[in-house]
């Protein structure tokens, strides 16, 4: 199978890396240094997704939201002008789960699959070969996907039909939203009540209120690494399309929406290309304290 790679950023970079370990690809990405970055690893420019996909039969995306998905997919010179009838499109994007079945549909009547595969355990979860991969695609075509998917991580999960890796994405998004933000809360009050950052994170991790918070952030920001290679901006994404499904469904998400506006106060203090555990900081004003080396 001749495979491409759409979206060369921080967690597609990863995942294109882990595959070039076994498949040489095509890859194409809006910034030309993002692509060069891959070269030496078998990684070969393409000038634009239609020329890409003109040479693979399975083509993978991982671009910011759905808006770039689409553009790529049906732009000029998008992935839907160059690809043969019989081609797959596996959509890595943490997306819009209703975007992604409008979009099948189009394909589908140009003989084209597209099927979602969003990613949890960050870009050095990729690099490890951990990460966990949710795949909503039809029995048949997770059959074919499923072996490429394997050279990146044994995690990967089939959970229905085109869309719902999608939902379960946003599932996983919004509880890791919500426990990092209350975690940095509630270490900030433990801090202004005399109890050391470090101290917070070692018994955090082995108690009752242990995440991937407290596991691997809380460690990282103690050692002054604070960067999580992801950015204010896509987490409040994620937490946004909860919602929306949310709202969609009649279904009330009342803790997710309060979270939401907390990223959306983040985002108006630090930026959308803040790392998303410049969060902690929010908390740190409201309680005139220094929590984060
Ligand atoms: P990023 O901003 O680092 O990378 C996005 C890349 O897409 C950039 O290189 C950009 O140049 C490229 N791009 C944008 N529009 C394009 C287009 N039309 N055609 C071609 N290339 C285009 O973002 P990221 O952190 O890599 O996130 C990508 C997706 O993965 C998002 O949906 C995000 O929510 C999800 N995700 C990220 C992480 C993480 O830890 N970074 C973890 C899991 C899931």
């Amino acid at each position: 199978m001749k495979l491409g790679y759409i979206g060369l950023g921080n967690m597609g970079g990863a995942l294109a890396r882990r595959l070039l370990r076994q498949h040489k690809m095509r890859v194409y990405d809006l910034k030309p240094e993002n692509m060069a970055k891959l070269a030496d690893k078998g990684g070969a420019a393409s000038q634009n997704p239609r020329a890409l996909a003109a040479e693979c039969d399975m083509v993978m995306t991982c671009l910011p939201t759905s808006k770039e998905v689409h553009d790529a997919i049906f732009g000029l010179d998008g992935i839907a002008a160059g690809m043969k009838r019989g081609g797959i499109i596996a959509d890595m994007t943490t997306g819009d789960p209703n975007a992604t079945r409008a979009m099948a549909k189009e394909l589908a009547a140009k003989g084209i699959t597209l099927i979602d595969a969003p990613v949890s355990g960050g870009p050095h979860g990729a690099d490890a070969g951990t990460i966990a991969i949710m795949v909503g695609a039809p029995d048949d075509v997770y059959a074919k996907m499923k072996p490429v998917f394997t050279v990146i991580s044994p995690n990967i999960f089939h959970c229905g039909d085109v869309g719902t890796g999608q939902v379960m994405k946003l599932v996983n998004n919004v509880v890791t939203a919500s426990i990092r933000t209350i975690t940095f809360e509630a270490v900030t009050m433990g801090v202004k009540n005399g109890l050391s950052f470090k101290a917070c994170a070692e018994v955090l991790a082995k108690s009752s209120g242990r995440s991937y918070t407290t596991e691997v952030t809380l460690p990282r920001i103690a050692s002054g690494n604070a960067a999580a290679s992801f950015t204010l901006g896509l987490m409040h994404k994620d937490v946004r399309l909860a919602t929306e499904l949310g709202v969609a469904s009649g279904s009330p998400m009342l803790v997710a929406g309060l979270v939401r506006e907390m990223y959306q106060t983040a985002i108006n203090e630090h930026g959308a290309d803040g790392d998303v555990n410049l969060m902690i900081r929010l908390f740190e004003r409201q309680s005139k304290v220094k929590v984060a080396p």
